[in-house]
């Protein structure tokens, strides 16, 4: 992704409310703490967990999460 200045920007990092990493891409905001699965319904999983095991994804082959998606999940 790239930012408005037009450069590449990986290390971005933001900290939300429960000190959880956070990474600004463009418009998205993603949750580093955090990676979606290839499931429908509960696809968002914790970097505790490497795999799950309802779709068999795993975590080094999958997108971080978003933040919104995050806390709506766990509110
Ligand atoms: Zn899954």
């Amino acid at each position: 992704m790239v930012n408005k200045t037009g450069e590449y920007d990986d290390s971005n990092y933001i900290f939300n409310d429960k000190n959880e990493r956070l990474e600004v891409v463009g418009d998205i905001t993603l949750n580093i703490e955090y990676w979606d699965c290839e499931c429908t319904n509960d696809y968002i999983h914790s970097n505790i967990e490497s795999r799950c095991d309802k779709c068999e994804a795993m975590e080094e082959d999958r997108p971080n999460s978003r933040e919104n998606e995050v806390r709506e999940y766990f509110n």
